[in-house]
């Protein structure tokens, strides 16, 4: 029993001190910023050429040893890591070795293709996810008084010492659970800060207004887990009083970065994450659009170096006034794997499209199907406000976007969402895939 408790106060006081460490980090100058970011590199890579087989023998591979990663340009000379890679190995290779095997607890996810990855975390790792988490809310004006829902994220903290003394009052709900229930909650338990997926916030936002229900304005919302578009913020800001910010992360890697204003620009968790931009395996200069590669820098026990997130992105000068050092990227609308293709070969971010599709009235949920170049399938869920016209607006939106694409419009009765409770807005099947080997310039 003592044991027990000595080990859950040497939790906590870790915990306390990562979280320290995390807003220490948001006040440091630029060039004390960069000087943390070079000593973690460096610690980085030695912990993972010393504990994992994998970068152990990515760095063999390359001729490199940990030494040879002064700076961020020298990490070009590892090769770049997927979930893919990640996937076929098995844990003992991707994790450290410096951690006995039972203490690693895997958590799977369905990925944006849909095949699933199991990525490891200790107890450790797993408190700095959940410090990182909260460093966001904090710096984006949570309190201690707060009182936070989430719907789809399922690991926020309870039963801590903190929310025993009453404070920071948390509940969580997953998304497939029913919207009377969703309601009954947000009605009860009167929250201030309501963490949601953009998909899930649509579908709560359509089933509040179709039942003619006002709850109670929050504080702050947060997305997460997925881009958010113009329109659901929209419907959020209008169903819940106020103007969400886009938290954007992986649950494997962490919290990335964050919009400090709504609608606004990306701030990168720079104190931890170094961002590479890179199209196919080359890097590309900043300004230009391409995949976001990113090393993690305070995970130890599965470490994450130059590690594709397949998420489209721009770096960009920072153009704000918030007091920490942080830089900024421009998110551009999605995933790599759900580029739509042209028969023509270019393509187009799913976001161009999903942000008009949020506009056209009565369309309750949906999915686009790309199977073949020339043809997409979108099947829509319609409800209220839907008819012909609409129908009519949705293909010829939809073929302005991707000319060349005919557009094929199905009514169904309900899209499965993934276990997690998110819904998958584009699916391009691999073959359409295979057209674009590496990524191409956006036009
Ligand atoms: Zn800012």
């Amino acid at each position: 029993m003592a044991d027990n408790a000595l080990i859950r106060l040497g939790y906590w006081m870790h915990a306390a001190r990562l979280y320290r460490d995390l807003l220490t980090a948001a006040q440091l100058s630029p060039s004390a910023l960069a000087q943390l970011r070079r000593r973690r590199l460096a610690a980085t890579v030695r912990h993972a050429y010393a504990t994992v087989p994998y970068y152990r023998h990515l760095f063999d591979r390359a001729g490199m040893k940990p030494g040879d990663v002064r700076s961020e340009e020298d990490l070009a000379g590892l090769p770049i890591t997927s979930k893919e890679v990640l996937r076929q190995l098995p844990r003992e290779e991707i994790v450290s070795s410096a951690v006995p095997l039972e203490r690693f607890r895997g958590y799977t996810t369905s990925g944006s293709t849909g095949v699933p990855f199991t990525h490891y975390k200790t107890m450790d790792d797993r408190l700095r996810h959940l410090m990182t988490v909260y460093r966001v809310m904090v710096l984006l004006g949570l309190r201690w008084t707060d009182r936070l829902v989430s719907i789809g994220e399922i690991f926020y903290a309870r039963g801590t010492p903190v929310q025993r003394l009453g404070l920071l009052q948390t509940e969580v709900l997953h998304p497939l659970e029913p919207f009377e229930r969703q309601i009954e909650l947000l009605r009860a338990f009167r929250p201030t800060v309501l963490v949601i997926h953009p998909s899930a916030a649509r579908a709560l936002g359509l089933a509040l207004l179709e039942r003619n229900i006002i709850l109670p304005p929050v504080r702050l919302v947060f997305t997460t887990s997925e881009l958010l578009d113009r329109p659901t913020a929209d419907l959020i800001g209008h169903v819940f009083g106020t103007a969400p910010r886009s938290v954007y992360g992986m649950s494997e890697v962490g919290r990335l970065g964050w919009q400090c204003r709504p609608g606004g620009l990306h701030h990168l968790s720079d104190d931890f994450v170094i961002a590479e931009v890179v199209q196919g395996e080359k890097r590309v200069p900043d300004g230009e659009t391409g995949e976001l590669v990113i090393t993690n820098l305070i995970y130890r026990d599965m470490p994450y170096i130059r590690y594709r997130t397949g998420d489209l992105v721009r770096k960009v000068p920072r153009a704000c006034t918030c007091t920490h050092s942080f830089g900024q990227i421009e998110l551009i609308g999605g995933r790599v794997s759900e580029l739509l293709v042209l028969p023509d070969g270019t393509v187009r971010p799913p976001l161009f499209i999903t942000s008009h599709i949020h506009q056209i009235p009565g369309i309750v949920q949906y999915q686009l199907r790309q199977e073949h170049v020339e043809t997409v399938t979108i099947q829509v869920v319609t409800g209220v406000g839907y008819d012909e016209g609409a129908g009519d607006r949705l293909r010829r939106e939809v073929e302005a976007i991707l000319p060349g694409v005919r557009v094929v419009i199905e009514r169904v009765l309900e899209i499965p969402r993934t276990p997690g409770g998110k819904h998958r807005y584009v699916i391009v099947s691999p073959e359409v895939r295979a057209r674009i080997p590496t990524l191409p310039a956006l036009s």
